[in-house]
């Protein structure tokens, strides 16, 4: 069976990121075709993916037969075997697909990926390194960077601004962030604005630069 390629992802190498990242992405209604070289991997992952194959990705006739190039995104997901990592990316652009992701392990892999012309590279362990240093550093509970240097904080609520509505509180002029949505204690989301007022034990969405929100997650419940 042959899937939808344009709305679909392809998903090159099924390790634990690999093989999460697709999990994640039937799981929200894409359609997935996962490659890997090991076959007990792909025996682990029939079923679960649309489609699974073994095929060794750094050969051109292999991604030329699953008809790779027909795909919008294709993520490779190799990150141990370097050489591998290397070759499936030059052989994906020289195919033409638009978007090619790619893992690396470090800065080094990273830069040889980004001359190579693969537009979104992901650092999996260096991004996840940052992203758990703010949360055991303060009170976030869930940090996100979106772009560099700018972070979405998920936190309880501060006591500074317990009792007063966000309008009035001078809250991006003394502490440099947004508050976007705020849940009560029964953990319904819903957007804030001026006219919102927080209390104790309600969680906020705050946006702002990562010092910004940095500084205010550590402010005192
Ligand atoms: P993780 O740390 O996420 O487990 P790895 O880099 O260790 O990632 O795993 C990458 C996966 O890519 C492995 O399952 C491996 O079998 C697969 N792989 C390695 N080389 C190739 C290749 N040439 N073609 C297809 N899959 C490959």
């Amino acid at each position: 069976k042959k899937i939808a390629q344009a709305d679909s992802v392809a998903v090159i190498g099924l390790g634990r990121f690999g093989a999460s990242l697709a999990l994640e992405l039937m799981k929200s209604g894409t359609s997935v075709l996962g490659i890997d070289l090991d076959s007990e991997i792909v025996q682990e992952l029939n079923g679960e993916l649309t489609q699974v194959v073994r095929a060794d990705a750094t050969k051109r006739e292999a991604l030329e037969q699953l008809s790779l190039n027909e795909f919008d995104r294709v993520v490779v997901a190799i990150g141990t075997h370097l050489q591998a990592s290397i070759l499936t990316c030059s052989k994906l652009l020289s195919m033409g697909v638009p978007h090619v992701w790619a893992k690396a392990l470090d800065d080094q892999h990273g830069l040889i990926l980004e001359q190579l012309g693969v537009d979104h590279i992901i650092y999996p362990e260096k991004d996840m390194g940052k992203r758990v240093a703010h949360l055991v550093r303060g009170a976030m509970m869930d940090y996100v960077e979106i772009d560099s240097g700018f972070a979405m904080v998920k936190m309880n609520s501060p006591k500074v601004l317990h009792g007063l509505r966000l309008g009035d509180s001078n809250l991006r002029k003394h502490y440099g962030v947004t508050v976007a949505a705020r849940a009560n204690a029964d953990g319904k989301w819903q957007n804030a604005d001026a006219s919102t007022v927080l209390k104790p034990g309600d969680r906020i969405l705050v946006l702002g630069p990562i010092e910004d929100t940095e500084a205010f997650g550590q402010l005192p419940e």
